[in-house]
């Protein structure tokens, strides 16, 4: 207990450096990705309630959300237009892109409309491609609503949809003028939901920082608890991390690979068993430890580490899958060079590095390796 109490406080001075100026509230934390398309805000501990302080004066704005979101929290979104898409992965594709430049068009929307996406991580890449390309690209803003959103996804500018059994072949660098990472909207999270953004914290703390790792291994019970106060620090300490990453490598020419850490694998995953997107980098994560382990010295303690840290989670660690149908799906990574591609691999906890690996490499450690469940 008291362990707890000394990790959480820890934890809270951590991630609370310093203010960050806000419209909204005293308490939220504001962090400034400088993009090429224009700063990006990412207030946490923002209110929804806050959000037409974001807006800029006199400007239409036009709400996209999901049917789950919407049925949910229609009742704080700000008086505007709301378009609505549906749920799933699946329908992450150009036909709702679609979708939403003829209710855009409908709506009358011209080049000076802002868009608001008020959702999830596909939410948020659906309706940020979408106003990246309507009229040559429309401002816009997130406010995000899954831990998964505000911990990653919303995070960073980068937009796209899946196209032809390619995982987010279609896309966009495009900053958002702004994201909102408002707690109270986890309230209604499915835990299912909660546990899959956690697999992302957990890859901030693995590629980054060993002290962070650290902190949630000591602190697994606060957030079994969900507790809000070290919730809202996790997201916090996520979203330090990911925006340093992204002003130094907006458009992912080297660093910002390092946050693929368990998507190669992940997105295979992914797409061969349906499983969301959390869990399956869950498993990517643990099969590039194990690959890590053979390139990088990456040493069989920290392996472990991680294997239990993602199963105190309640996250999957295990290969769902034949490996020739996960190779089979590795094959359409649009992150491939060449013959190669940009493998993240884990030389300790808290370390990573990037490295160019062939798919006939990869191929031959998964038929070989002993990690299928
Ligand atoms: P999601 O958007 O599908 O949301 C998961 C489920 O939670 C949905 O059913 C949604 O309706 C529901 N939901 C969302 N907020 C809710 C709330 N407050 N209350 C109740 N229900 C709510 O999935 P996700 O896990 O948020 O994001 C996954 C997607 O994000 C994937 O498509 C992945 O590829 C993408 N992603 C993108 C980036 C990026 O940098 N662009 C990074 C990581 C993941």
């Amino acid at each position: 207990m008291d362990d707890d109490r000394g990790h959480e406080a820890r934890m809270g001075n951590q991630t609370r450096p310093g203010r960050g100026r806000s419209p909204g509230e005293d308490h939220v934390n504001t962090l400034r990705i400088q993009g090429q398309s224009g700063p990006s805000d990412i207030a946490v501990g923002e209110r929804i309630e806050n959000l037409p302080a974001y807006l800029p004066a006199g400007v239409r704005t036009v709400i996209v959300t999901d049917t789950n979101v919407d049925r949910l929290h229609r009742h704080r979104f700000p008086s505007a237009d709301v378009i609505t898409i549906g749920t799933g992965e699946k329908i992450k594709t150009l036909e709702s892109v679609a979708h939403i430049y003829r209710e855009l068009i409908r709506l009358e929307a011209d080049r000076f409309t802002f868009l608001v996406a008020i959702g999830g991580g596909l939410v948020c890449d659906v309706a940020g491609f979408a106003a990246s390309t309507y009229m040559r690209g429309i401002p816009y803003g997130f406010v995000a609503t899954s831990l998964l959103a505000q911990v990653d996804a919303s995070v960073g500018g980068k937009n796209g949809v899946n196209f032809s059994g390619f995982k987010n072949m279609v896309g966009v660098f495009n900053q958002p003028r702004f994201v909102i990472c408002d707690l109270s909207m986890l309230e209604t999270l499915p835990l299912h939901e909660m546990t899959n953004g956690l697999a992302e914290i957990v890859k901030h703390a693995a590629i980054y920082d060993a002290d962070y790792f650290a902190d949630i291994e000591a602190n697994v019970a606060l957030i079994e608890k969900l507790d809000p106060a070290f919730i809202e620090a996790l997201v916090h300490r996520s979203v330090v991390i990911k925006s340093r990453v992204v002003n130094r490598d907006e458009k992912e020419a080297g660093e910002r690979r390092k946050l693929n850490f368990g998507h190669t694998f992940g997105h295979a995953i992914e797409k061969c068993t349906g499983l969301a997107h959390g869990e399956a980098v869950s498993i990517g994560m643990v099969v590039a430890g194990h690959f890590s382990r053979r390139t990088t010295g990456f040493s069989q303690h920290d392996l472990e580490r991680l294997e239990k840290l993602l199963c105190r989670l309640g996250l999957p660690t295990e290969l769902p899958a034949a490996p020739d149908e996960i190779l089979q799906a590795l094959g359409k990574d649009k992150k491939r060079q060449g013959g190669a591609l940009h493998f993240v691999c884990l030389e300790a906890i808290g370390r990573s590095v990037v490295q160019p690996v062939t798919l006939t490499e990869l191929a031959t450690f998964l038929l070989k390796a002993h990690i299928i469940g």
